[in-house]
């Protein structure tokens, strides 16, 4: 009898291990889709810079281009005011002129504030960058860590398979029946525990001296009384 339940605690182990295995494994494709995202969102902040930056480049190209068709007109002006003839007609001319390089100085002031703009901007994309090549470099290493270990718990899957076929050969038909009904009806799916100190292991709580004094017997199957689980004591 000490064998066999001794090999039911093996079969313990291996379910025990497996299901660990099963839920670490059933992390995996999520925590790799995580690290994906992580990454995808912080491209998505530099995305969103070079946007800003291309905006202000077009605005600076706009107001480069408004600032040469002022000059055109300033040109225009000035070959008219060399043909004009009466003071009036000059004045206003003039007073023509003042307002085209009054516009040009205002477009220049804010030309000269989408370069800082642009400036700034370009330092956080600097920065940004070489961010994320450091958390692209993590995201992938990591990944790559996550489907080591997830290959080689697989393989330990498969051996644990074999390894609950094998020991589950070992164990008389009629207890592994009964190790499975335990195991269903056990919360927390223990259905093998050892006593120590004459406590059961599943539930921490004394069992009686008559039924600790048979257990030393290993001659048959025997229950904790309170949480109906098969105990056991560890062999000397
Ligand atoms: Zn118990």
């Amino acid at each position: 009898m000490r064998e066999q339940i001794e090999d039911l605690v093996k079969l313990q182990q291996i379910e025990t291990e497996t299901v660990q295995i099963k839920s670490a494994l059933n992390d995996v494709s999520k925590r790799l889709d995580d690290l994906d995202s992580g990454v995808k969102s912080f491209e998505k902040t530099i995305e969103a810079q070079e946007r800003i930056i291309n905006e202000l480049k077009k605005q600076y190209r706009d107001h480069e281009s408004d600032i040469q068709l002022n000059l055109e007109k300033e040109q225009k002006i000035q070959a008219k005011l060399r043909s004009v003839k009466n003071n009036k007609e000059y004045q206003a001319l003039l007073k023509e002129v003042e307002d085209v390089r009054g516009k040009n100085s205002k477009i220049e002031d804010e030309m000269i504030e989408f370069l800082d703009l642009m400036d700034t901007t370009e330092k956080i994309i600097a920065t940004k960058k070489d961010e994320y090549i450091n958390i692209f470099e993590r995201a992938k290493s990591e990944k790559e860590n996550i489907k080591e270990r997830a290959e080689i718990r697989k393989k330990r899957l498969a051996e644990l398979d074999v390894e609950t076929m094998e020991v589950s050969k070992l164990v008389a038909p009629e207890l592994l029946k009964r190790y499975f009904i335990i195991k269903e009806q056990t919360p927390g799916g223990l259905a093998v525990v050892l006593v120590k100190d004459a406590v059961c292991h599943g539930c921490n709580v004394n069992i009686p001296p008559q039924l600790y004094n048979e257990l030393f017997r290993c001659d048959s199957l025997r229950f904790c009384p309170n949480c109906q689980r098969i105990i056991y004591i560890k062999g000397s």
